[in-house]
């Protein structure tokens, strides 16, 4: 991470009485260390920083008074959410404020005729759906972390779930936004509507890792509930089979509202956690959900188990119930803890491939289990050719936690080796941000890093994330300006 600024330091006494000032609430501004401690590290928990402090704002107007204070003043500021991140984009600086929407947590509005609800960053994602399915609406995104996560954290990191296959990311559900800059102008960018004038900003901030300001308000798409869902659990004598029917299943032009893969490790952690009826004598196993009118669900059925037959699939499983239903997502949403029940520390990666190269990737993995020493377990979003390989480690044995990452960047580096990308929905953050030149050349990251600094010219928000940390220490800055570009031509670049 960038060094601590000794100068903003010296200031802290100061910086936390202009905080109290602006945001006066009783205990809005954390400044003692055993209450900053709940703060120090995000989901990604192998890295921990105390935060200098935390501020708790409760309007738009404090959170401009507090950007405005720390553009003026040079502070860096690190915006949070719920702190589920796995890719360590909320952790702390010791020279920054931690800036915790949390307060943020009302629905505004909900608008049933344009079918759209305006919400607080702070609303959890399953927030939003509990406020509308009264009406029998929804929220499509549903990342497994929903109970938990807010919506603030889904916009910065395009967060996913099993639903987005057919009903697409954060990114193809967001309306509007309201944005407060780091030098307090308060942006409104969207509306209500599907499309909006000029450049497509919310396109830049969904998914900006709360690097180019923060987000005060979010106006969602809602969905209407389909007729009828139902799911079936088919299994495969080995992942090869399983990949080859997700392909199939796409190629006939079914979309699924969900399709979901597991392999051997994973099924057996999640069936002896959840106890969802999940098979255990197969090698890789498929979740499919249909959804719609009854009479299409019930022939798409029909036909997804054909296409099973024909790829070998030795189980077949479909729900009869709602209930049974719920059963079988609990054990794929419920995979992340059942593997945390099997290993003291796991890291779970996250990248994405080409569906077709699904097992080529997984033959690459067992040899790099092996080259490290290391046990991994796999969850797909198999539809999306998102990889979420968990790899179980002990941070108490000396070197695990290095072998874990080095094997963790192997999986990375082979995602896109085959042609993906080394995100699907967690985010670069601290996690990949020095795999980005795997990905991505000087020029593209040269223009990255010029979008960032037309929004954050003093580099306040959020510094040390998604930029190589090259990048953090006066750089990057001066690729702002063409003259200079070519500074530093001693230090290596990627
Ligand atoms: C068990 C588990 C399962 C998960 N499953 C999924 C999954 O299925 N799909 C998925 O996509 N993710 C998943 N995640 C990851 C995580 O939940 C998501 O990335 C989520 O969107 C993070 O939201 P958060 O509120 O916790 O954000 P935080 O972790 O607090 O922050 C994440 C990033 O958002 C920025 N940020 C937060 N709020 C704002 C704001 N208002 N304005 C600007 N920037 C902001 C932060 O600076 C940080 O860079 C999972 C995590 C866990 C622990």
């Amino acid at each position: 991470m960038p060094e601590p600024d000794s100068s903003v330091l010296a200031r802290r006494t100061d910086i936390i009485a202009a905080m109290r000032a602006i945001v006066p609430a009783s205990g809005a501004v954390i400044a003692e260390e055993d209450a900053l401690r709940p703060y120090e590290c995000d989901g990604l928990m192998a890295y921990r920083q105390l935060p200098m402090i935390v501020v708790l704002p409760e309007n738009t107007a404090q959170i401009a008074a507090i950007l405005k204070y720390c553009h003026q003043n040079k502070i860096r500021v690190v915006p949070r959410g719920a702190g589920t991140g796995l890719s360590g984009g909320a952790l702390p600086m010791a020279d920054a404020i931690t800036i915790s929407m949390m307060k943020f947590n009302r629905v505004l509005d909900i608008d049933w005729d344009n079918r759209a609800c305006v919400v607080q960053p702070g609303v959890t994602n399953l927030g939003i759906t509990r406020a509308v399915e009264h009406r029998d609406f929804y929220y499509a995104p549903d990342p497994s972390s929903q109970i938990a996560c807010s919506i603030g954290g889904n916009i910065a990191e395009n967060s996913g779930g099993v639903h987005c296959l057919k009903y697409g990311l954060t990114t193809n559900n967001v309306l509007g936004l309201e944005m407060v800059t780091i030098e307090g102008d308060i942006l409104r960018i969207g509306g209500k509507a599907l499309d909006s004038a000029g450049y497509d900003l919310m396109g830049i901030i969904t998914g900006s890792e709360g690097l180019l300001g923060i987000v005060t308000e979010i106006t969602v798409r809602i969905l209407r509930k389909p007729e009828t869902a139902r799911a079936m659990l088919l299994g495969f004598p080995d992942n090869q089979a399983g990949g080859d029917c997700v392909a199939k299943i796409i190629a006939n032009g079914i979309i699924p509202g969900g399709l979901e893969m597991m392999d051997a490790p994973a099924i057996r952690a999640t069936e002896d956690f959840v106890h969802a009826g999940y098979p255990l004598d197969v090698e890789s196993l498929l979740l499919v959900e249909l959804d719609g009118p009854a009479i299409e669900v019930d022939h798409l059925i029909e036909r997804v188990g054909d296409i099973a037959h024909q790829c070998g699939a030795v189980y077949s499983r479909i729900s009869e119930t709602e209930e049974e239903r719920a059963l079988f997502w609990s054990g794929r949403k419920n995979a992340f803890p059942a593997i945390g029940r099997m290993s003291p520390d796991y890291i779970c990666m996250d990248g994405t491939i080409p569906r077709g190269r699904l097992s080529d990737v997984l033959t690459g993995m067992q040899v790099f289990s092996q080259r490290h020493g290391l046990r991994v377990a796999n969850v797909f979003h198999a539809g999306d050719g998102n990889l979420h390989p968990l790899i179980m480690f002990d941070a108490n044995q000396p070197g695990e936690l290095e072998r874990a990452e080095a094997f963790g960047a192997d999986i990375l580096k082979l995602c896109v080796e085959v042609g993906g990308c080394l995100s699907g929905e967690h985010g670069i953050g601290i996690e990949k941000r020095d795999l980005m030149p795997e990905m991505f050349s000087e020029d593209d990251m040269k223009h990255q890093e010029r979008l960032k600094l037309a929004f954050d010219e003093d580099q306040l928000l959020n510094p040390g994330k998604v930029f190589p940390v090259l990048h953090g220490c006066g750089e990057l800055k001066t690729l702002h300006a063409r003259s200079v570009a070519n500074k530093f031509p001693d230090i290596p670049r990627f």
